[in-house]
């Protein structure tokens, strides 16, 4: 008897549980963001998403590439390996799903293929909102990243396009990352968020990507001798490393959505752009993709 009543009521608080998170998630928005390399969503929006995941937001990061070329002393599949298993405790410690397409790093080309991957990818999460790179940046593969996913947008509401995964109902809102790239045409941050509550949660989740973080981006960039072996001061050099001045443009957006006194407090943000081939919203449709902005 006792043993049923167990039952019963661990039946009850998990059916209340069910249902508690299907009506948090109803209604709520679904944002994608695209990414060639595990590891770039989460410098560029990582700490959006996390303030997205905490109100209980579904977020997905996908890199349209495995990451096997981004390593001094491995490669191939071993590498691919490993970093998928670091994508994964960094999709943990940021509160979003973490998937990773296999594509060779390093070769990503703007093909009808891997169109179609990432056609899949955005419908199959049934996103409202895309964000991926702009097709200005110094790495191939961000700039093809961009093409692959702005040659996505439209057509995900096309049926006859692959059509073994229903299209989507609408064309949803396509972003931009922020860049610091001036050719052809500079960054436009249309929507700013600050992030500076979760900065240090950002760093700890980037921390995840072990190889990226303390390994191949030290050598690539001649400062690996910089680096702490110890574990703590490693996540206190990056969190400095990474730390990025806001640009004058920036800060302006964040006047614009947190007002002027506000604003100047911000010392960490984000910044996105509306690309032109997604749906257009409005300044208070933007509030309402956003909803971390001040009403
Ligand atoms: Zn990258």
């Amino acid at each position: 008897m006792k043993i049923l009543y167990k039952c019963v009521t661990i039946l009850f608080f998990l059916t209340i549980n069910i249902c508690l998170a299907y009506s948090q998630d109803k209604g709520k928005l679904r944002l994608i963001m695209i990414g060639a390399h595990p590891d770039d969503c989460d410098m560029g929006a990582g700490g959006t998403a996390i303030i997205f995941a905490k109100m209980g937001y579904a977020v997905k990061f996908v890199s349209v590439t495995n990451g096997d070329a981004g390593h001094q002393t491995m490669k191939g599949a071993a590498l691919a390996k490993r970093r998928f298993a670091e994508a994964q405790e960094a999709g943990k410690r940021f509160g979003v799903v973490y998937d990773v397409l296999n594509n060779h790093d390093g070769e990503l080309l703007p093909n009808l293929d891997v169109r179609l991957q990432v056609i899949k990818k955005i419908r199959e999460w049934d996103a409202d909102v895309v964000i991926a790179p702009r097709p200005n940046d110094y790495h191939p593969d961000h700039r093809y990243t961009g093409v692959l996913v702005q040659d996505a947008a439209y057509m995900v509401a096309v049926p006859n396009v692959a059509p073994e995964t229903p299209a989507l109902k609408k064309n949803p809102v396509f972003l931009y990352f922020q860049d610091r790239f001036q050719k052809p045409s500079p960054f436009r941050p249309d929507i700013a968020i600050d992030i500076s509550d979760v900065y240090a949660q950002k760093i700890h989740a980037m921390d995840a990507h072990e190889s990226q973080m303390y390994e191949w981006l030290p050598w690539i960039g001649h400062y690996l001798e910089q680096v702490p072996a110890n574990k703590q001061e490693r996540e206190k050099w990056l969190a400095q490393k990474r730390f990025a001045e806001i640009t004058p443009s920036v800060r302006l957006s964040l006047e614009k959505w947190y007002g002027k006194e506000k604003a100047a407090t911000i010392k960490n943000a984000e910044a996105f752009e509306v690309c032109e081939y997604g749906a257009q919203p409005t300044d208070e449709e933007k509030k309402t993709l956003f909803p971390m902005l001040p009403k």
